[in-house]
């Protein structure tokens, strides 16, 4: 099965360099790693295989519609790991 994808591991990985910044996260590898985890579990995955053409125009329109969870999810997800960090301060 190569070439089998999902995408919600590439936007929430996306989201979460944005977001951790202006939220001010920890940026450790732990922190990240468990923000990751936390947002992708509560977030549908979305399966693709290899993206050519018309794949591209429908992962767009599938991002908009995903956005604003990945951005909640992925939110909750460095609050929560900030709060209760997986390291000393
Ligand atoms: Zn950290």
């Amino acid at each position: 099965m190569d070439n089998v994808i999902n995408y919600m591991e590439i936007w929430v990985r996306e989201y979460m360099e944005v977001l951790i910044e202006k939220i001010d996260g920890c940026q450790c590898d732990k922190c990240k790693r468990d923000i990751y985890t936390l947002a992708l579990n509560n977030l549908k995955p979305y399966y693709v295989a290899t993206p050519l053409g018309k794949i591209m125009a429908k992962l767009e329109s599938t991002k908009q519609q995903v956005e604003t969870d990945i951005i909640v999810q992925v939110t909750k997800a460095i609050n929560k790991v900030s709060i209760n960090p997986n390291h000393d301060r």
